[in-house]
């Protein structure tokens, strides 16, 4: 049976980080679901679809021509369209409310799902919004990480100081709970916690601390430990 770990939460909490460190330790795919919807907001851009067109946006999903390169557990991964790297493309603060206005609509969502289900299927660590509810719903272990809007704003403001954008903590926040309101509000697989899923407040841990729960949690689960 592949083990399939799905992490869920907020923008900024995280998961990217975690799941990088996860699926290096189990040599798995780490599967940036998030990323899928940036390329389609970039795409939709650049064809001249409105992010608020569910239908063309649903047409545009069903033959998306994304592919993730740049290898297993790497946390660098490279996202491809067609064949060119948007990675850095898709990173942006406009992207950011790009992906989060595509991905209200169900059409987009369904057209999606069979994409990100292949994907796992021989094992993954996924991290998105509705892994743990709709993607993978019998993931042998689910996260959902938690922490304040400040001190994800404040991480979030730090990678982009990184990529050289400078932005105001409080524009940073302001633009993050807008994506919040948006992603938890929305009818379509709203960001959740899967009932079955453990959450970590990340509030005041290192790291190290959480990559430490979320193996012991595997190893108690599954029986599977790092190689
Ligand atoms: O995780 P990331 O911030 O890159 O996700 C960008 C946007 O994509 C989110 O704000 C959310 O609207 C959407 N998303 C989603 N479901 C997922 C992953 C991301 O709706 N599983």
């Amino acid at each position: 049976m592949p083990l399939r770990i799905a992490i869920d939460g907020p923008a900024g909490v995280g998961k990217s980080t975690l799941a990088a460190r996860l699926a290096t330790a189990f040599g798995l795919p780490k599967l940036d679901t998030g990323a899928i919807y940036r390329t389609l907001a970039l795409a939709a851009e650049r064809a001249g679809v409105s992010w608020d067109d569910g239908p063309a946006l649903a047409e545009l999903a069903a033959h998306l021509p994304i592919r993730f390169a740049g290898g297993t557990g790497r946390a660098g991964t490279t996202v491809l369209l067609g064949n060119e790297d948007v990675s850095a493309a898709i990173r942006t603060p406009e992207m950011s409310r790009g992906s989060s206005l595509v991905s209200r609509h169900a059409p987009v969502r369904a057209a999606l799902l069979p994409l990100q289900r292949a994907l796992a299927a021989g094992g993954a660590v996924a991290e998105g919004r509705d892994i743990g509810t709709v993607v993978l719903p019998d993931a042998e272990v689910k996260i959902f990480l938690v922490a304040s809007p400040r001190e994800r704003a404040r991480r979030r403001r730090l990678e982009l100081r990184e990529k050289g954008l400078e932005r105001a903590l409080e524009d940073v926040l302001a633009e993050q709970d807008a994506r919040d309101e948006r992603d938890s509000t929305r009818e379509a697989s709203p960001l959740r916690a899967a009932a079955d899923a453990i959450t970590i407040d990340t509030d005041g841990l290192t790291l190290e601390e959480v990559v430490q729960r979320v193996l012991a949690l595997v190893a108690e689960r599954t029986g599977l430990r790092p190689r």
